[in-house]
């Protein structure tokens, strides 16, 4: 057997055990979908969200890149982020990094990887942000670590400096956004900030006619 049809038919397995413990599993799921939850996570394969958070299919809407990034000229996170705000009006948005983090890594060397280098600079401009903190850090991997946490942290505050979530704060006082960061070496995730929705963030991003 093919590697790739080894999927196939873990997923014809997956079909029919979920019907034998829920016979109307697919029937609830099929016309509809109503997720608390927007996950911004990285593409990273060691970190699935379903699973490290026991969740099923309909509970969480997900959007994935290098490095769970925010960028505010990349639309498809931009039209992820505004289905299930204004649509599906999620009350929770999760940015979930992780450490050990291959984007955030590569962003601290020098050395150009390509087409990647344009997305990877997006998080030397965290660096540049957080440079006294970061750089009097000696150890490398505590140093990447703690940049992993800023890079989770920065990309909060972005999402707090779209309309799309201003304009929800203001409408709905939802959703509220979480900064995590997974361990891969223990399989637990670490919240390590908050932006309960409504918060007032810097005025230089706050739009006054939403
Ligand atoms: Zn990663």
């Amino acid at each position: 057997m093919k590697s790739y049809e080894k999927l196939l038919e873990n997923n014809k397995s997956w079909a029919r055990e979920s019907i034998e413990k829920d016979p109307e599993f697919f029937n609830r799921l099929k016309n509809t979908q109503t997720p608390e939850y927007l996950w911004i996570g990285c593409s990273d394969s060691r970190v699935p969200p379903d699973s490290i958070t026991g969740t099923l299919p309909g509970e969480i809407f997900i959007h994935r890149n290098i490095a769970n990034m925010v960028v505010n000229t990349d639309l498809n996170m931009l039209s992820v982020l505004q289905y299930s705000v204004e649509v599906l009006k999620v009350k929770h948005i999760i940015v979930c990094g992780h450490y050990g983090c291959g984007g955030v890594k590569a962003a601290m060397t020098n050395s150009s990887l390509g087409i990647i280098d344009k997305w990877l600079r997006n998080i030397k401009d965290v660096h540049r942000f957080n440079r006294e903190e970061v750089d009097a850090i000696e150890n490398e991997d505590e140093k990447i670590d703690r940049m992993i946490e800023l890079n989770v942290k920065e990309q909060v505050m972005n999402l707090s400096k779209t309309s799309i979530v201003q304009r929800a704060w203001k409408n709905s006082n939802a959703p509220d956004i979480h900064g995590w960061v997974y361990g891969l070496n223990n399989g637990l995730i670490k919240p390590i900030f908050e932006l309960k929705a409504g918060t007032h963030i810097d005025p230089l991003y706050e739009y006054d006619n939403l």
